[in-house]
Order: structure tokens, then C-alpha cells, then sequence
């Protein structure tokens, strides 16, 4: 019987989607070797957090009370000390800045294997099988770990865990030695185009290179208004400057998993299907019906962006 512990990860005051996707993940390799789930909630807001937090499949959440803002050596501390407190097999954590921050460090002082950016996992209780995704999932590669290990994973990968559950929730009094503080964070500086999270939203109205120039992008944003939804792009509209690098879907951007996903003169390079492929219903529009991206959407629009964006438009408003 082998036991997970699995990190969840917050921003500025709310869970990160992946919070949940980690206990799907974390449930099913607990579940094929029989053992528990533990949860930890790290933050200021532990109380609140935990009780979202328990949801099905989930057998205690461990809540430390470490304060609201990230630190590397308090996260590597704590995460290290439930370690050898609960002797789990896996370690789990989001593949998020943060997770990235001290899963490595973690897997460092117990002197454990890391993977880092998986996307599927498995395990007949002694191996576990990672597998990964390399040049923009047109490969994937898969470790096995026959022992004790630390993992990563990448967000929209496992759907959320939904359902209420009946996890034991315990504090988890860490001994955080701060001398080994080594930075703390003083304040925070939005990057250009707000505090938007396109990998939280619904409704993704995207665009791409078909757009022309930066001087047509507000009937791109007309459209996501009428919806209710959010501007993403590809990568040329914000290497040009168009749009900023927190609205660019794909390898090198956010991975996305809306509801909706309209690609506007988007080709669809492998790059940027990387980054959107587990949308829900994909909407294409493009004059290109070879274009790549016309394969993999569930409704494609074979026709000029410049006539069909307004009238969609007109005809949500
Ligand atoms: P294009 O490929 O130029 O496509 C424009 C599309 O618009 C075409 O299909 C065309 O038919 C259509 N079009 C033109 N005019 C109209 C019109 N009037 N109406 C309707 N349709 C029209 N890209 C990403 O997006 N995200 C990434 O994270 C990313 N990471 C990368 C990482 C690496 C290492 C590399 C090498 C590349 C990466 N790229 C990424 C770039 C990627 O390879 C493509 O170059 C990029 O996705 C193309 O963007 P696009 O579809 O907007 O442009």
C-alpha cells in the first residue's frame, strides 16, 4: 500500500484550477496501489481552501498555516517535513511557477528522482510509468521509476475532481527555520493586459496572424465582449506586440482548457495546438480549409474573418 501527497497551488487569493485536476491525478495512482490521498494546502487561508478542497477521493487534507504569499524555502520546508512525516511514494505537485520553484528543491534534500511536465501517469504499485510530451506533443516519452519519486504535473491534463468528500483535515504545524528565508515577496506588478488568467476562462476568443494588423484587433475583442468571453492569441500577435505574453495559448504560452475555443485566423502549428487541444468545442475560422487547425475543430467557419467576425458579433449582441 502506497500513499500520495499531493501540493495544491493558489494565486493571490484563489485556488488554481489544477488544485483539483492534482487530486484526480494523485486519486488514480493511490487507488491502483491502494493507499491514501493526502492533500496539502499550503497559504494564509487554509480554513477556506480546505473546505473547497474536499471533494471526492480525497482522504485527509493536511492545511499549514505559512502565510498567503509563495516562498521557495517555505514551500520546500514544508513539503520536506510532510514528507517525512506521512512517508507517501509520490510526491505531486502542479507544474505551475511555483511548483517548479520547489519540486526540485524538495526532490533534492530527500534525494529523490524529479519528473517534471507530465501528462499521463501510472503505476502497478512499484513502477510508476510518467509520460511526457516533447516537441509540442508530436512526441512523448515515458521514465519509470521503481522507487520513490517526486512528480510534476501539467495543468489540464486530468479533469477536476468533482463531488463533496469527507477528507480529514489536519494542521500541519511546519518547522520553518527562517534563516533559510532567502527571498520574500514585497508587492506585486501586473504585467501588461491586467491580471487576466486565460487558462481560468470559459470562453476563449482567440486570434492569430490572419488579423493583419494591431489596428483590427478590436473587432476581436467586440466579439469577446458580445460573449462574455476573453482575448487569447497566438504567438506572432504577441511577438509583435499586439496583445501581451499572459494571452498567448500553446508550448510556449498557457495551456488552455475553455469551454469554448474560437481560433480566428489561426493556422494551427503544433505549437499552438499544444496549448488548446483539450478545449471542449473548438470553432475555427479561417479561409484555409487545409489549414491544420480545420481538422481538429468541432465547427469550422471556411470563410473571410473580416465578414464573419461582425456579424457573429452583431449577432451576440
Ligand atoms: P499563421 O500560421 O500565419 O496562420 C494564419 C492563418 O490565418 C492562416 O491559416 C490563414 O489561412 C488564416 N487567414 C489569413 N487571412 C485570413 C482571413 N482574412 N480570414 C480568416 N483566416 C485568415 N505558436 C503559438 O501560437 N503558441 C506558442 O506557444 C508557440 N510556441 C512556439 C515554440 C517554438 C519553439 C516554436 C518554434 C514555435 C512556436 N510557435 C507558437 C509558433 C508556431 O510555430 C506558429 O508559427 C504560430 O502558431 C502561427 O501563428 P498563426 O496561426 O497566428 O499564424
Amino acid at each position: 500500500m502506497t500513499d500520495v501527497l499531493a501540493i495544491t497551488d493558489h494565486r493571490r487569493g484563489d485556488l488554481r484550477d489544477v488544485s483539483y485536476e492534482i487530486i484526480t491525478a494523485g486519486r488514480q495512482l493511490a487507488d491502483e496501489t491502494g493507499g491514501d490521498l493526502h492533500l496539502a494546502v499550503i497559504s494564509g487561508t487554509v480554513d477556506e481552501f480546505a473546505d473547497k478542497l474536499d471533494r471526492e477521493g480525497v482522504d485527509v487534507i493536511h492545511t499549514v498555516d505559512v502565510g498567503e504569499e509563495f516562498n521557495h524555502n517555505v514551500y520546500t520546508q514544508v513539503v520536506t517535513q510532510l514528507y517525512d512525516e506521512l512517508a507517501p511514494q509520490y510526491v505531486l505537485t502542479p507544474n505551475s511557477v511555483n511548483g517548479l520553484d520547489y519540486a526540485p528543491a524538495v526532490a533534492n534534500r530527500l534525494g529523490l528522482p524529479i519528473v517534471t511536465d507530465t501528462v499521463d501517469l501510472d503505476t502497478d504499485g512499484e513502477t510508476l510509468i510518467a509520460t511526457r510530451e516533447m516537441y509540442g506533443g508530436k512526441v512523448e516519452t515515458t521514465s519509470e521509476l521503481a522507487d520513490n519519486a517526486v512528480v510534476t504535473i501539467r495543468s489540464a491534463e486530468w479533469p477536476v475532481a468533482e463531488g463533496t468528500g469527507d477528507a480529514a483535515i489536519e494542521a500541519f504545524d511546519a518547522d520553518i527555520d527562517e534563516s533559510q528565508q532567502g527571498s520574500t515577496v514585497t508587492g506585486f506588478e501586473e504585467v501588461g493586459g491586467g491580471d487576466v488568467d486565460i487558462s481560468e476562462a470559459d470562453v476563449l476568443v482567440s486570434v492569430g496572424r490572419g488579423i493583419e494588423e494591431e489596428d483590427n484587433i478590436p473587432i476581436i475583442e467586440d466579439l469577446a465582449d458580445a460573449l462574455d468571453a476573453t482575448v487569447s492569441s497566438s504567438r506572432p500577435i504577441v511577438d509583435n506586440g499586439w496583445l501581451p505574453k499572459n494571452r498567448q495559448v500553446g508550448q510556449s504560452g498557457k495551456v488552455v482548457t475553455p469551454d469554448v475555443y474560437i481560433a480566428i485566423g489561426i493556422s494551427g502549428a503544433v505549437q499552438h495546438v499544444a496549448g488548446m487541444k483539450g478545449s471542449d468545442t473548438i470553432v475555427a475560422i479561417n479561409t484555409d480549409p487545409n489549414a491544420p487547425i480545420m481538422d481538429i475543430a468541432d465547427y469550422a467557419i471556411h470563410d473571410d474573418l473580416f465578414d464573419v467576425v461582425p456579424a457573429l458579433t452583431e449577432e451576440f449582441q
